[in-house]
């Protein structure tokens, strides 16, 4: 395997696809690469080329979620949602672009079983342990996305800048489907340079975990007060984070039987989120 340390980020895009991909902190890719479930040949660095730090509401690429948790210049709910998220280490090493791109932690999909994501026919999860699976968009995979930070982006309405486009972060996510089995829309010579946060008037992140430190979310809820009304999001209940138009929505939850109780927690965890904005759950 070689390591490109390309002089640019438009270099780095055209060293990408073709059997090579994009490293950042590591955090996710290197275990991965490690345990035989992403392949490279090639490893394009892209930490030294992608922007980094934090200016009149756009966050770089490359800045550490250990950088974002520190600054007094991004929203409560994403401050929250990266001191939240992962180990002190871990955030001192991963990046945004790369947590926004970190793969499922669906244990049937790391011990490469042949599922539904890894192209087969079949979701294991469904009919064995799924206890920190969907409640959400799981009829065919049933993965609950892990970041609490791309949570808080949907909920923030962020904007994506890639070495491609510009779009809004709930279309850097889509459901896998019988011909496409990706979750995110990024092309794989498509490098994330930028996000774009609109301020809100308030926002908050709650999240309930196995453990009160270092744990992926069961749920983790974003909510925010901006221009258009609240807007909220939620982590951890489906394979992509996902938009819930408000709270009654969570009545068209579609739960496996052993993630029922997420639904009550999401329910809760909403309505506490909305309290501490100052809105009525209704
Ligand atoms: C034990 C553990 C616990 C964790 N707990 C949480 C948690 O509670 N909540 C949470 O939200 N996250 C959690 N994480 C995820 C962690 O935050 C991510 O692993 C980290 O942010 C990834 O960033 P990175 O820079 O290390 O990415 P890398 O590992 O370098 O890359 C991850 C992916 O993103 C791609 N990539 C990276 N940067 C770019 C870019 N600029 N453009 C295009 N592609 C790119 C890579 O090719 C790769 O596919 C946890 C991780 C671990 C290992
Ligand atoms: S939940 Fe998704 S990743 Fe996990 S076994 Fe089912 S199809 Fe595979």
């Amino acid at each position: 395997m070689q390591l490109l340390r390309p002089d640019s980020a438009e270099a780095a895009a055209q060293a990408l696809g073709n059997g090579s991909k994009a490293l950042a902190g590591g955090t996710d890719l290197v275990p991965l690469l490690r345990d035989g479930i992403v392949e490279a040949d090639t490893l394009v660095y892209v930490s030294p080329v992608v922007p980094r730090g934090i200016l009149d509401g756009r966050i770089g690429a490359g800045t550490t979620l250990a950088e974002i948790e520190r600054s007094d210049q991004v929203p409560a709910a994403l401050g929250e949602a990266c001191r939240q998220a992962a180990s002190p280490q871990l955030r001192a090493m991963g990046t945004v672009g790369g947590n926004l791109l970190q793969a499922t932690r669906c244990w049937y999909w790391r011990l490469q079983f042949p599922c539904y994501l890894h192209g087969g026919d079949k979701c294991h999860a469904k009919a064995g342990a799924h206890r920190e699976h969907a409640v959400f968009g799981n009829d065919r995979c049933a993965s609950a996305h892990p970041s609490d930070v791309a949570a808080a982006l949907l909920a923030l309405d962020a904007t994506v800048r890639t070495t491609k486009r510009e779009l809004s972060i709930a279309d850097l996510y889509r459901l896998p489907t019988d011909d496409d089995r990706e979750v995110t829309t990024l092309a794989p010579d498509e490098l994330i340079l930028e996000l774009s946060v609109p301020a809100p008037e308030a926002s908050v992140y709650l999240k309930a975990m196995d453990r009160r430190k270092w744990a992926f979310p069961l749920v983790g809820v974003a909510a925010v007060h901006g221009a258009d009304g609240i807007r909220i999001a939620l982590a951890g209940v489906a394979p992509i984070p996902w938009l819930l138009p408000g709270i009654e929505a969570l009545d068209g939850a579609t739960p496996l039987p052993g993630t029922a109780y997420k639904v009550d927690i999401a329910r809760t965890l909403v309505r506490r989120a909305l309290a501490s904005l100052g809105a009525s759950p209704r």
